[in-house]
């Protein structure tokens, strides 16, 4: 119902997802190029074999950074590497980017400088082109928007769907990294804030800390499973949490997944800062977001290829639809997982 006829619905009773949903159905494909729209991590156009991936994320100041402890060469470097993380989710490789800035008069010409350094280290490590953009004013904070264009052969696409019964199920790196940075930088901010004579102390913590401010796509992973011939059932990448990703995962290949809470790949730095900090370790690998590892899911037939490499876990394995979404815990108890991801609503 249009708000014209005076019913108000809230943003948060549907979430995101729910609102990207509600909008999108409404919309039907039109052009014969466009292979996949709305609902993967990137879109997939063209024809032939060469396709092309198109994926956009948007950083505003407030909601994704600070700029209190986000260094601006940073937030460029990361702005890069969340999109070329969803292209690497789809098997395909970066080619192009676009940035879009808004920025307030509080930003010198060497501040944006700055931040177009990291946008440019960005470019260099994941071979990417700068092909354009757009620049214009904020009353207040800064926006950066980034879209990136990949390539893929046809045959090596891999969508969110696809996930097949008894296949076992890959988590690269590893989780909840990035949220407890987040937790470091925030404590240490409001520290700073009570007594601006404290340094902050944070070489101790960092390697979560990095993983926080400036994460990596793991374009390096999708290299290598080319190299060994290993083409994913299905993939995504973590930037919610892991047990969001699995319901996506879940819902596109209906299928079902069980998952084991030891073979969660955690930090030991990132285990201890959890300790420390008084969260359960496992729900920051669960439910952390940021991380921008991948999560993929591949044949059984195909587990010799990646049992013995050092950044990939196995966690798991595909189940039928009925079975649900699932963890063994250390116990050896079987609960259900609750996807919690980042509410933004
Ligand atoms: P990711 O976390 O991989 O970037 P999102 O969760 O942001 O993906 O988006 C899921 C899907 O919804 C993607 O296909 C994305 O392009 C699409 N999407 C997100 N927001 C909008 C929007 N406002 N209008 C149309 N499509 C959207
Ligand atoms: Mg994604």
């Amino acid at each position: 119902m249009s708000e014209k006829q005076g019913k108000r619905t809230e943003i948060g009773e549907i979430g995101e997802f729910g609102l990207i949903d509600q909008l999108s159905s409404k919309f039907t494909v039109k052009n014969e190029s466009t292979l996949k729209g709305i609902g993967d991590d990137a879109a997939v156009l063209g024809s032939g074999d060469q396709l092309q991936l198109l994926s956009t994320d948007m950083l505003l100041e407030g909601v994704h950074f600070d700029l209190s402890y986000m260094p601006l060469q940073h937030l460029g470097y990361k702005a890069v590497s969340v999109n070329v993380s969803d292209i690497a989710a789809m098997n395909g490789l970066p080619k192009q980017i676009t940035v879009s800035i808004a920025l307030s008069n509080r930003f010198s010409v060497e501040a944006v400088e700055e931040l177009y350094k990291g946008i440019q280290f960005a470019c260099e490590d994941y071979s990417v082109d700068l092909v354009g953009g757009d620049t214009t004013s904020s009353p207040s904070g800064l926006v950066i928007s980034v879209s990136v264009v990949g390539e893929v052969k046809k045959d090596s696409i891999v969508y969110r769907k696809n996930a097949e019964e008894n296949d076992i199920i890959c988590v690269t790196g590893d989780l909840g990294g990035a949220f407890l940075g987040l937790q470091v930088l925030e404590r240490e901010k409001a520290v700073f804030k009570a007594n601006p004579e404290m340094q902050p102390e944070l070489e101790k913590y960092d390697y979560i800390v990095k993983r926080q401010l400036k994460p990596s796509a793991r374009m390096d992973v999708i290299h290598e499973l080319s190299d060994l011939g290993l083409v994913p059932t299905s993939m995504i990448d973590v930037s919610d949490g892991l047990a969001s990703e699995l319901f996506h995962i879940a819902k596109s290949s209906e299928v079902g997944v069980t998952i084991y809470e030891d073979k969660l790949p955690i930090a030991k730095m990132a285990f201890e800062t959890a300790v420390e900090f008084n969260i359960d370790p496992m729900t920051c690998a669960l439910n952390g977001g940021e991380d921008y590892e991948l999560l993929f899911t591949i044949g059984q037939n195909e587990f010799e290829k990646i049992k013995n490499h050092p950044d990939i876990a196995t966690i798991g394995y595909v189940d039928k639809k009925e079975k649900g979404l699932k963890m063994v815990t250390k116990n050896n108890n079987t609960v259900a997982l609750q996807a919690q991801g980042w509410k933004h609503f």
